[in-house]
């Protein structure tokens, strides 16, 4: 049997549940400015003691690069902002499941956690198609949260790939 968590840790992780509601509200602001900017609606931000000290949204249109994705443009400001490639007491959130490149730039960041969204069936790979994030053969693991907030992403992107059919 494990031993009942404690008040402390309940009181934790009580207050873990309302910072990642919170996080993930504003990458959706995030995303809904991207949609804005009639790009694919997927925000992104890095957390660093409660503060965010990297955000973006996907950018691959305007800026005319295909690894402009949320995460890239939110680790790389992160990274920017700390002066270390090394995201290790940060947490990211992103609304959408990240692909092959974003998932290989989280480990390399070494962030330790990450909460998504939305499950993309089709690219994801961090649980969908593979698991990148929790591979033991890498030298980095990352905590995984997902689902959070999923619908309200989902139909962002429903919604807006519909409007483009
Ligand atoms: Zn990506």
């Amino acid at each position: 049997m494990p031993e009942p968590a404690s008040p402390d840790a309940r009181l934790t992780a009580a207050a873990r549940d309302a910072d990642d509601g919170r996080w993930m509200a504003y990458a959706l602001r995030l995303a809904r400015l991207a949609e804005e900017r009639g790009e694919v609606p997927v925000g992104a931000v890095v957390v660093f003691e409660g503060q965010a000290l990297g955000e973006g949204h996907n950018r691959t249109i305007s800026d005319a690069d295909p690894t402009a994705h949320a995460e890239m443009v939110a680790i790389r400001a992160a990274a920017a902002a700390l002066g270390d490639w090394r995201l290790i007491d940060c947490a990211l959130y992103v609304t959408l499941e990240p692909c092959a490149m974003c998932a290989g730039a989280i480990v390399l960041s070494r962030i330790p956690r990450i909460v998504f969204a939305a499950p993309d069936p089709k690219a994801g790979m961090a649980g969908s198609l593979e698991n990148l994030l929790q591979d033991a053969r890498l030298n980095h693991r990352c905590d995984v949260t997902s689902g959070l907030m999923a619908e309200e992403a989902s139909v962002l992107l429903r919604d807006f790939f519909r409007a483009r059919r």
